[in-house]
């Protein structure tokens, strides 16, 4: 038995492994920097700015009126929530299972996270928003969490009803669409990452859309446009920042130029990548499924995601169990995220791990469906037999704890 299961394969992948950086995009970035002009604006000569290209070039893929381009996703969540209008102590909606930056942008703007369940698909629970947003909160901050989207037609009725100011957190869902609508044109405002681990890479980048040209205009002036956000690329006429550009602090959250230059030719890959991710992801589903163990929520046909990633829950093991099958997994090289651990690890922390919120706050449904919520990242550079691998060492390792 020992010797059978010396001889067992591990997957040789490293599952976070990011993709290389588009030629086009090297030589472009090479070419800034021997320019030197790395700053977003110029001041005398600008020659084409990269950012505001990005901007352009953003505005007009997802098909929003405005885009800005700030330094990460949770700058822009931050931004997005100031131009919201919300104000210290204020508080905000918020999914309960999310990523620590959120509440992050929440703490950032001086506000309050009130946070709302999360149902069996990893959605939002509509019932608890309506519930709690009686609360006193305006403002929705929606995290497509792991690129799962929920019933957008029901959320953005549901906003109508309530009064609820909608800002939807995209980090995962850049080219994912709802009933063929890009996600982040349905609230008031769509924020973007191009964070490594996201859809485009730069390192750091966020990119905030919206139709509404006052928003758009204050989200340019906090990023910290100084008196030149007329050489923004997708930005409202000049006479609107009449209005806010002695009232609204500079934050300086610019993404730079070299940013802009890495992310644009990524932009036209996004539909190719969609492909190789989700057909991974749907033979990934399809595989662990197999196992009376395991459960990967059915997705909506009116989903179009992204799925550069891949959740699925465990039945039937307790904690130690839980820990062990993922020990066994993580022996023979397939690194699983488990929500469900005591104390946060690497990207996964709890809601109850946020304790500077200073409302303790329970939610039953969200701690067992977490409890049992396992992620796994999807690489690009997985190919079949490799995603058939890493199903059969999960099966096996649960197999191995004594299931
Ligand atoms: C990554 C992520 C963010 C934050 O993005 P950064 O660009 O790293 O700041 C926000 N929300 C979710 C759901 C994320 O996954």
């Amino acid at each position: 038995m020992q010797q059978h299961r010396a001889h067992r394969p591990i997957l040789d992948v490293d599952l976070s492994a990011p993709e290389p950086i588009p030629q086009a995009g090297i030589d472009r970035a090479v070419e800034l920097m021997r320019s030197g002009r790395l700053f977003r604006y110029g001041e005398q000569r600008t020659g084409e700015l990269e950012v505001s290209a990005l901007e352009k070039e953003f505005a007009e893929y997802v098909g929003t009126r405005y885009a800005t381009a700030l330094n990460s996703c949770g700058a822009t969540l931050f931004v997005a929530l100031k131009c919201a209008g919300v104000k210290w102590r204020d508080k905000v909606l918020m999914n309960a299972f999310t990523l620590a930056p959120v509440p992050g942008a929440v703490a950032h703007a001086g506000a309050e996270p009130v946070f709302i369940e999360c149902t069996r698909d990893y959605t939002i629970d509509l019932d608890d928003l309506r519930r709690k947003a009686n609360g006193g909160a305006n403002v929705l901050l929606l995290s497509h969490m792991r690129g799962h989207i929920a019933d957008m037609e029901a959320v953005s009725a549901l906003c109508d009803e309530l009064g609820l100011y909608l800002i939807e957190d995209c980090a995962h869902t850049m080219g994912a669409k709802w009933n063929g609508q890009f996600t982040g044109t349905f609230g008031n405002i769509g924020c973007f990452s191009a964070q490594t681990f996201k859809h485009i890479n730069s390192g750091e980048g966020g990119l905030l859309v919206t139709d509404d040209k006052e928003v758009a205009a204050k989200a340019i002036l906090y990023s910290g446009s100084y008196m030149l956000y007329g050489q923004h690329g997708a930005r409202p006429s000049m006479d609107v920042f009449e209005k806010f550009k002695y009232e609204i602090p500079n934050f300086s959250l610019r993404m730079s130029g070299l940013a802009a230059a890495l992310l644009r030719p990524q932009l036209k890959l996004i539909e190719q990548r969609a492909l190789v991710w989700n057909a991974r992801y749907e033979l990934l589903a399809k595989l662990l499924s197999q196992n009376n163990h395991i459960s990967v929520p059915p997705r909506s046909e009116k989903e179009e995601f992204v799925s550069s990633s891949i959740q699925f829950s465990i039945h039937g093991l307790n904690d130690s169990e839980m820990a062990a099958f993922l020990d066994k997994c993580d022996e023979r090289g397939v690194h699983i995220k488990w929500f469900g651990r005591s104390e946060p690890l690497g990207f996964t922390s709890l809601y109850e791990h946020w304790r500077y919120v200073t409302e303790p706050q329970r939610l039953q449904q969200t701690d067992t469906v977490l409890k049992r919520l396992c992620d796994m990242r999807i690489p690009l550079c997985l190919t079949d037999d490799q995603c058939r691998l890493i199903a059969a060492i999960i099966h096996e390792s649960i197999a191995e704890v004594g299931h």
